[in-house]
């Protein structure tokens, strides 16, 4: 007879946190965190009580955007407090670690200090704790699926056929350790000259509507390349909350609202 197959890990929860919801997406660069730290921030916006843990070991980019430094506090040695910006609580490698110091871990490594951001840091109550992921599918994001119950996967892609290729290797990853994929983001889907306001899809717009469509999972949103939401993530203050008017602001808060 065929052997039983293993049993699967207990998914285990964060005390006081309602939900919890990672930001993937298939390879780096293609926006992952400046979605996260958008979609935190509008969630917040929208009166959400809203925690952001940056699991992006390797390149922690979280305190940069969002203008923080130092180092958490603790009270007993163990339980970290979580640093706070615009409303949102924050826990980063980059807190802990200096910006220049290379993370020259092994993939052990690397989830026990994802875990130990997860459960040694004093959340709170929190309805939304937003998980911006390691990118990729390898094992950091595998057993960060399999131990923690998410809510559901955000899945941030490029239009190019390339970057959806890998989006879609993450959303088969998520389906497979039963963890609902809440939608795909277009993010750099087409360029607008900020001289004379020409449109131009440099990447070729439309394409993860049309994979999502494919495969029957909901579009979030596409979000333009501009100049001013990397102006306003490089400074400390993105865009939700430093140009709370603007275009871009809305559609983050409309996909906070979707999810
Ligand atoms: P990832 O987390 O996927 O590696 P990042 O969010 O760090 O990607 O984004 C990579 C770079 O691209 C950053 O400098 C960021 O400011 C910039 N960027 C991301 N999305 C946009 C956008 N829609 N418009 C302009 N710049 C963007």
């Amino acid at each position: 007879p065929a052997a039983a197959p293993p049993p699967k890990p207990a998914k285990i929860g964060v005390p006081g946190v309602r939900a919890i919801i990672a930001v993937a997406s298939g390879k780096g660069g293609v926006g992952k965190s400046t979605t996260s730290v958008n979609l935190a921030l509008g969630m917040a916006a929208n009166g959400l009580r809203v925690g952001l843990l940056d699991a992006d070991i390797y390149g922690p980019s979280l305190p940069r955007m969002l203008g923080l430094s130092g180092k958490p506090e603790t009270t007993d040695g163990k339980v970290l407090r979580p640093l706070v910006r615009h409303g949102v609580k924050v826990m980063s490698m980059g807190f802990l670690v200096a910006e220049e110091t290379p993370m020259i871990w092994r993939g052990p490594m690397v989830m026990g200090a994802i875990q130990q951001m997860l459960r040694d840091v004093a959340w709170g109550e929190l309805d939304v704790l937003v998980v911006d992921m390691p990118p990729g599918t390898g094992d950091a994001q595998l057993s960060l699926s399999q131990n923690v119950p998410l809510a559901g996967a955000v899945i941030v892609s490029t239009p190019q056929d390339i970057a959806l290729l890998d989006a879609r290797k993450g959303l088969n990853m998520f389906r497979r350790v039963d963890v609902p994929v809440l939608g795909i983001v277009e993010n750099m889907s087409y360029f607008c000259c900020p001289n004379c306001g020409h449109r131009s899809d440099i990447f070729s717009h439309g394409g993860a509507r049309a994979e999502a469509d494919k495969l029957g999972i909901d579009f979030l949103g596409e979000v333009p390349l501009d100049i001013a939401i990397r102006e306003t993530s490089d400074g400390g203050d993105p865009i939700v909350v430093s140009q709370p008017d603007s275009d871009h602001a809305k559609v983050y808060r409309s996909i906070a609202a979707r999810v």
